[in-house]
């Protein structure tokens, strides 16, 4: 996509986000959303163009593309201040590879007690300055597919208290979906949405914590506004700022 039309893809995303922020019904009290511009499939230029108009947030699927995006030379140059977001399916083979990425911000999806736990030995033994916790999500599988990674939802509150008691090296700052595609909204609410909010508020409530310190990571270029409404703090939107994906099955 030329740069012009990055730039303004991402300001109209940006509006979208805050129109449907304006939307929010007031019971619905989770954190501000912020964007996590998806850049999978695109070139390191794309990134660039993004982070020149202002955007810090950016999330890849695939370890590799990940690995290797994150140490190009003209994004370890130019986007200082970049903040990746590991939002693909882990293996705990992988782990000592996104770890290291320069700029990693998060982990979205934390979908086990066992990848877990290797994360957190492996932060643990990471050699690095200032290290603080690493940022993690627990993906929940919202839609009970089988190609869906993710803990089942009443499985979400285990995993939460399982990190914050055992896990130091851990932070985990909320909950992440990627759900059903094409929900049509003729027929109701996004169930995955329901149900994600659902783990959220059950989290709160078991830790006495208030909605906006728990994050919700779900809504992507389909369906942001609706998460965002509902009560999101992280949407994922990638083909609505860089353009539509050669690749399939990214997902
Ligand atoms: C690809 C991807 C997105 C972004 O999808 P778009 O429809 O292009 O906005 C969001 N979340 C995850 C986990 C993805 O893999």
């Amino acid at each position: 996509m030329a740069s012009a039309d990055i730039k303004t893809a991402l300001e109209a995303t940006l509006r979208r986000i805050e129109i449907a922020f304006a939307r929010r019904p007031s019971d619905v009290t989770t954190a501000k959303p912020r964007l996590v511009a998806v850049s999978k499939t695109k070139p390191a230029e794309d990134v660039v163009e993004a982070y020149e108009a202002g955007q810090r947030h950016f999330g890849e699927n695939y370890v590799q593309e990940l690995v290797e995006k994150a140490s190009h030379p003209a994004i370890l140059e130019k986007c200082k201040d970049i903040k990746w977001h590991f939002i693909g399916h882990l293996q705990t083979n992988k782990i000592q590879k996104v770890i290291k990425v320069p700029g990693l911000e998060m982990i979205e999806t934390v979908d086990s007690e066992k990848l877990a736990n290797s994360l957190n030995k492996a932060w643990d033994q990471l050699e690095t300055d200032n290290k603080k916790p690493l940022q993690i999500l627990i993906q929940v599988n919202t839609s009970g597919e089988e190609a869906k990674s993710g803990v089942k939802p009443d499985e979400t509150l285990s995993l939460y208290r399982h990190i914050v008691d055992n896990l130091p090296n851990l932070h985990v700052k909320g909950v992440m979906t990627i759900g059903k595609f094409d929900h049509d909204y003729a027929t109701g609410p996004n169930e995955d949405f329901v149900t994600l909010m659902q783990c959220h508020t059950d989290i709160c409530k078991a830790n006495n914590l208030t909605a906006s310190d728990v994050l919700v990571s779900m809504g992507m270029s389909a369906d942001f506004e609706e998460a965002i409404i509902m009560g999101s703090s992280i949407v994922r939107v990638g083909s609505s700022i860089f353009g539509t994906r050669q690749r399939k099955s990214e997902c």
